[in-house]
């Protein structure tokens, strides 16, 4: 609860006393590194993905650099992405020493244009990644189809969408693998951490190989691997938060169809829900038609969180942008480029009172009127 002109944030983390003592009890246990509690949060996050197998690394670009790893993808195989996300997405590609390619958004979901995928098909595709942008799930029906008739592996990003869902079936259930990421500002945290979920046994003991070095047993190194473990500390955390989500996510729900109800302004479209979508409104986000810079000032001055997310598509990265400009390629991504200019994201978080709703409310409907 805030007071009139107290600034209402775009995220508020939790640390509560809970996380606190879950984090106390292991520190004084003195079994810190992965152990027992990231075992157990594996499994009760597993009920998060239809009961696929969970595997717990120290990030959420941690789980979708392994993924890409444990399906196989490298040199000569290229990715198809959307340009419209956080650069973990195309970074974890560029990682294992694939190609990116990428593909554009649908303008309702902000999420993968099936049909820019199915355009976006080469000899070498050998992977697509969709991108359950703002917790509003990817229309994985019609991207599961596309993969299946072409022998795509399919990585699906729900770093942003724990426990969204398309016609009953949970995002991170769909695809080959699906990743969730625990950073602070996500639907739940373990301070940092991530997930990786996937039906194929084979797929999630590799993943589980290439988390520690590639070890089952210990100095028994079968593969190559790296070190992206979960500590039990974050994973005790994490237990916490995961019991309070199902909470927390009809209370996001609540927050955007008070939002969406209440948001008037005639230069403000608020956020679409595409058919037996369940969007878990890891953010909110509308689109502002006029001078956008503008708008995000004056909500600001009213005390209102707000950020884009994201200005810069990825491939106007420099990471991305030189070497195709070099190579003399170029993307045609006009809804990227429409939703980049457009987009501005709004509180949302189950942490906000019936007064800050609110208060967003009445200053993103004062854009609508002339200052
Ligand atoms: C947060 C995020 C990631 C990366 O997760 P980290 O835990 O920060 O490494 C990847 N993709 C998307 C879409 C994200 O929002």
């Amino acid at each position: 609860m805030t007071d009139a002109h107290e600034l209402i944030p775009a995220a508020r983390p939790v640390i509560g006393e809970e996380e606190i003592e879950a984090a106390v009890r292991v520190l004084r246990s003195g079994r810190v590194v992965q152990g027992p509690e990231v075992a157990a949060f594996e499994e009760e996050f597993s009920e998060l993905v239809g009961g696929r197998h969970c595997v717990a690394v120290n990030s959420g670009t941690s789980a979708l650099h392994l993924a890409l790893l444990a399906l196989g993808i490298g040199p000569g195989d290229e990715v198809i992405v959307p340009s419209f996300s956080f650069a973990a997405s195309a970074n974890a590609v560029r990682l294992v020493g694939a190609d990116v390619v990428f593909a554009d958004i649908e303008a309702d979901s902000f999420c993968l244009d099936p049909a820019a995928v199915e355009a976006a098909l080469t000899p070498r595709t050998a992977a697509v990644m969709p991108v359950h942008l703002y917790g509003h799930p990817a229309a994985m029906d019609r991207i599961m189809d596309i993969a299946g008739r072409h022998g795509l592996a399919v990585v699906e990003d729900a770093c942003q969408a724990h426990a969204a869902a398309l016609h009953g079936t949970p995002v991170g259930a769909f695809g080959s693998a699906g990743t969730f990421s625990f950073y602070p500002t996500k639907n739940m945290h373990a301070l940092e951490g991530g997930m990786v979920s996937t039906e194929d046994a084979e797929v999630a003991r590799v993943l589980r190989l290439l988390r520690n070095q590639g070890m089952e047993q210990r100095y028994a190194n079968e593969i190559v691997g790296a070190n992206m473990r979960m500590t039990d500390v974050a994973a005790a955390i994490g237990r916490v938060q995961r019991a309070k989500l199902p909470a927390w996510t009809e209370q996001r729900i609540a927050n955007a169809a008070y939002l969406t109800e209440h948001i008037t302004a005639p230069n403000v479209v608020t956020p679409k829900v595409a058919d037996g979508a369940r969007h878990v409104y890891h953010q909110y986000t509308v689109r502002v038609s006029g001078d956008r810079d503008a708008a995000m000032a004056r909500l600001s001055e009213a005390g209102i969180g707000n950020a884009v997310y994201y200005p810069t598509p990825i491939h106007r990265l420099k990471p991305y942008w030189e070497p195709d400009q070099k190579a003399g390629r170029t993307w045609d991504l006009p809804e990227t480029e429409r939703a980049a200019a457009e987009v501005v994201s709004l509180p949302v978080h189950p942490g906000l009172a019936p007064r800050d709703l609110e208060r967003i409310v009445s200053a993103v409907n004062a854009l609508g009127e002339q200052k």
